[in-house]
């Protein structure tokens, strides 16, 4: 495949923008080369300033699960584009989104939406703070929440140390608040909590993790989180951006049979438009303004084309009964396809599904939390992405991401890219 104009235009792009992108995941740092300029997309497949196809296991890091240009989704936005595209005023739409999300998603009754996952998770914070007057809160070592000040804090070695930060500009004093355990380890988080009694407000958590590529919550740790939270007077948190409105229609809230208390939302609920959310039952709702006195506030929140786009979305999801169940059947079928295949090459891996998300992590053993997926291959991983871009298959650029499908694929896609991963594994 030839990427000169992509390479052209990441060279323009380079003189006027940080790296040439607007979100740092979207170069090529860890795998090499430079980043693919996509000029337009429909259904499973992207199509570049080059004229090249491929087929989008990405699919904007989630939000296209009915695939790219969707057709209710887009007449949604332009219908609504004709009749203004703000006000900063209410308008009904943004009722029945989230009359349309309450009724779908278990253990809320109100949900103010926002412009992105990481202010939806910025602002649970400040809501579980302001709820249970304590400051400190927990995280996971991998886990990611967005980019604000509180979750940019490196995982230590130890879990019961405080956080560094992991970015110049977030302040120490911002850093000592941030607890970081062990995912999946629910000792790190009694640790944690013994040793900053009646201090923590909130436990954050991706109840599926997808930032650390895929990791599922083993057993009963979801449920232990929950008791543990229960005895001490936590929130918990979960941080559904990328599970929710993706696993089930409830979430991993559903999936797993476990209530949280306060449920961030981003990716797929705004249908591709920069939409996040977050969601509690009224009691904690209400401690936000203007009803209460933790403050959080949008110029364009609850932006009419957003919200068109998100219903829209919303209501395929909450119509079509069968379309997660075709979505997990996919993925299971990629899943033994690749597994096949990269095992009849001997090439070392593990891969990580639930759901519509999964991913290949080039490391022998089980991949449980931060530390094992970090003894993946690199190498490895880098020769897999370049081989199967060479096939026109876009997977992310980096060995820590997971892969989301879309509903748009066929089984003969799926077909093509197990054969692709059989002649990349070949060159391995
Ligand atoms: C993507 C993501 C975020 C941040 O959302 P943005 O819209 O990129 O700000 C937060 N949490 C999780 C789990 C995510 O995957």
């Amino acid at each position: 495949m030839i990427y000169k104009r992509s390479s052209a235009l990441f060279a323009e792009a380079e003189k006027v923008i940080p790296g040439g992108v607007n979100s740092p995941v979207r170069a090529f740092k860890g795998v090499g080369g430079t980043p693919i300029f996509v000029k337009e997309a429909k259904g499973a497949y992207l199509y570049d300033e080059d004229g090249n196809r491929l087929i989008d296991y990405i699919n904007s890091w989630g939000p296209m699960i009915l695939g790219h240009a969707h057709e209710p989704v887009v007449n949604a936005v332009v219908e609504k584009a004709k009749k203004g595209t703000s006000f900063g005023m209410p308008t009904e739409i943004e009722t029945k989104i989230a009359e349309l999300a309450v009724s779908m998603v278990p253990h809320i009754d109100k949900i103010r939406f926002v412009n992105s996952g990481t202010e939806a998770c910025m602002s649970a914070i400040r809501l579980a703070r302001g709820f249970t007057g304590k400051d400190k809160i927990i995280k996971f070592a991998g886990c990611y929440h967005g980019h604000s000040d509180s979750f940019l804090i490196q995982a230590g070695s130890g879990a019961s140390t405080f956080g560094t930060p992991n970015s110049p500009g977030v302040t120490q004093g911002t850093a000592k608040d941030t607890l970081l355990a062990n995912y999946n380890d629910i000792d790190s988080v009694a640790e944690l909590i013994g040793a900053n009694k009646k201090e923590i407000a909130c436990i954050i958590i991706e109840p599926v993790a997808g930032n650390m590529g895929c990791i599922p919550p083993k057993g009963n740790f979801l449920k232990e989180l929950r008791l543990i939270c229960d005895a001490n007077n936590i929130l918990l948190v979960f941080d559904e951006v990328m599970t929710g409105f993706r696993l089930a229609k409830g979430g991993a809230q559903e999936l797993y049979g476990i209530h949280a208390d306060i449920v961030c939302f981003g990716k797929v609920i705004g249908g591709g438009l920069p939409v996040g959310a977050f969601a509690a039952r009224n009691e904690i709702m209400n401690y936000l303004a203007p009803e209460g006195p933790v403050y959080q506030a949008g110029t364009l929140s609850g932006n009419p084309l957003a919200m068109a786009a998100g219903l829209a979305m919303l209501s395929e999801l909450n119509t079509d009964d069968k379309v997660f169940k075709r979505l997990a059947e996919k993925t299971e079928y990629l899943h033994k396809g690749m597994f096949k295949v990269l095992n009849d090459n001997g090439i070392a891996h593990t891969i990580n599904r639930v759901g519509s998300m999964i991913s290949v992590h080039f490391a022998k053993d089980e991949v449980f939390d931060f530390s094992t997926a970090a003894k993946g291959n690199n190498d490895t991983f880098k020769a897999f992405f370049h081989g199967m871009l060479s096939h026109g298959i876009y997977i992310a650029p980096s060995a820590f991401e997971t892969w989301f499908l879309t509903d748009a694929l066929t089984y003969e896609d799926l077909d093509y890219t197990i054969n692709a991963v059989h002649k990349v594994a070949k060159t391995l």
